[in-house]
């Protein structure tokens, strides 16, 4: 009898090999290179548009981040070159795309520090991935009084869907509140866990105040009360690495569509232990093991969340996308950030009026504000004129927006790609909405 090497080893082996390549040629790119924008920026083709007759200044990162050529091209590569579909097939192209999709999952175990890429699977996005969990471990593990701990800071995705599960197993939500500055109230944090919390769930980095939460210490914390620990990456992962073993994470969630990769996609991280003994989210095809009419069963991770033919050009792409950000880092492109956010902090600052609403020490560049009295759609909108691209309104935060007692802000939030000059234009601009009215 031949034997046969399982097709899984040979992918792990020649993922390996070509994401070892793709690190080190990345790494050496990065080397004793000062962060220059302008040619970063000419990796982004949407960055050179005209909204009439201004230049596009894009500061709706938050929201959405632009996507760079490699990774458009490595879209239009997959369609022309590379699109079977995965696990299937005994051909050539098959193989091929199998191999891009699996060397993909690789390229995130690696961005998130996973111990394994089977303990990466690939999602819609940030919410898809948390009503997975949501609906899978809290059905198998919420029970009337248990309690699921949230911050007050969350987006709608990290509480509808706990609310939605509470409903259904008797368990009750309890909200951590923040202190003036934005920040989380960690004597509250601690005085609200206990006994009944089965699960902390809270976010990296508030989308709306840009406060950095300690989650390593929250993790460490909850652990400690026996409770799961969920941590909604979908801001941290666009502006740092992200360790999920350095965290001790149990799911840790991220869309690609704001670390630069293409919508439709994102990775729930999960712990495989954890993640194994969940009972599947969806059911059909690739997801099961042996299949009769009476009963079936169903195959480990990663393929157990994946049933049916996922979105296989998107996560190429987003490998792509990670694989950009992973290189520009070490090249200044987090300094360049940090940069940004201090100055355009100090130039908003200066405005007569203006308010900025989250001034924690520790924030990604994200900066929310309102400007006087006036409503925050009416300062979007003037600056829209200015071809500026803000975000305004509650930013999928009704419930943060309640505590602060407003009812929406004006939201600016940076990349990598933006420009110093672009805050002066920004700035300049403000003040003269300012003198408006
Ligand atoms: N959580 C946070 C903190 C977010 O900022 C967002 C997106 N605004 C989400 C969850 C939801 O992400 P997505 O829409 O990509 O699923």
């Amino acid at each position: 009898m031949f034997m046969r090497i399982s097709s899984k080893d040979m992918q792990k082996h020649l993922v390996n090999e070509t994401i070892d390549a793709i690190t080190a040629a990345a790494a050496v790119d990065a080397k004793n290179v000062p962060f220059d924008v302008q040619r970063v920026r000419s990796d982004f083709p949407i960055l050179s548009l005209h909204i009439g007759k201004n230049p596009l200044i894009y500061l709706d990162n938050g929201a959405s981040a632009q996507k760079p050529l490699a990774v458009i091209e490595a879209l239009a590569r997959y369609y022309r070159e590379q699109h079977a579909n995965i696990h299937r097939g005994a051909h050539w192209l098959s193989e091929e795309a199998t191999r891009a999709y699996e060397e993909a999952r690789v390229c995130m175990a690696r961005f998130l520090n996973a111990r394994e890429p089977r303990e990466c699977i690939f999602t819609r996005g940030t919410t898809e991935a948390i009503n997975l969990v949501a609906s899978s471990w809290g059905s198998a593990n919420l029970f009337p009084g248990d309690e699921i701990l949230l911050s007050a800071m969350e987006h709608h995705a990290n509480i509808v869907p706990w609310q939605h599960v509470a409903e259904r197993t008797g368990a009750r939500l309890r909200i951590v509140p923040l202190t003036p500055e934005g920040e989380l109230r960690v004597d509250e944090f601690h005085r609200l866990l206990s006994s009944r919390t089965r699960l902390v769930a809270v976010t990296h980095a508030s989308n709306v105040l840009g406060t950095i939460n300690p989650v390593a210490e929250i993790a460490a914390a909850a652990h400690a009360a026996g409770a799961t620990v969920l941590i909604d990456g979908a801001q941290s992962a666009a502006h740092f690495d992200v360790d999920v073993r350095g965290i001790d994470a149990d799911f840790f969630v991220f869309s690609s569509h704001k670390v630069c990769g293409p919508t439709g996609i994102g990775v729930l991280y999960g712990k495989a232990d954890i993640l194994n003994a969940m009972p599947p989210y969806q059911f059909g095809g690739d997801m099961v093991r042996e299949v009769d009419f009476e009963r079936s069963t169903f195959r480990e991770i990663p393929e157990r969340f994946e049933a049916g033919t996922p979105n296989i050009a998107d996560a190429i792409a987003l490998g792509r996308a990670i694989e950009y950000v992973r290189a520009l880092r070490p090249a200044g492109a987090l300094a360049h950030e940090d940069a940004l956010l201090s100055y355009a902090t100090a130039r908003l600052e200066a405005i007569s009026g203006l308010r900025i609403i989250g001034t924690a020490p520790r924030k990604v560049p994200v900066i929310s504000f309102l400007l006087g009295n006036t409503h925050p759609l009416d300062v979007g909108t003037l600056l829209d004129a200015d071809g500026i691209a803000v975000r305004t309104g509650h930013h999928c935060a009704m419930p943060l927006m309640k505590t602060l007692g407003i009812g929406g802000t004006v939201r600016v939030s940076l990349a990598f790609y933006n420009t110093f000059e672009e805050i002066d234009r920004l700035a300049d601009s403000l003040e003269r909405i300012r003198r408006m009215f």
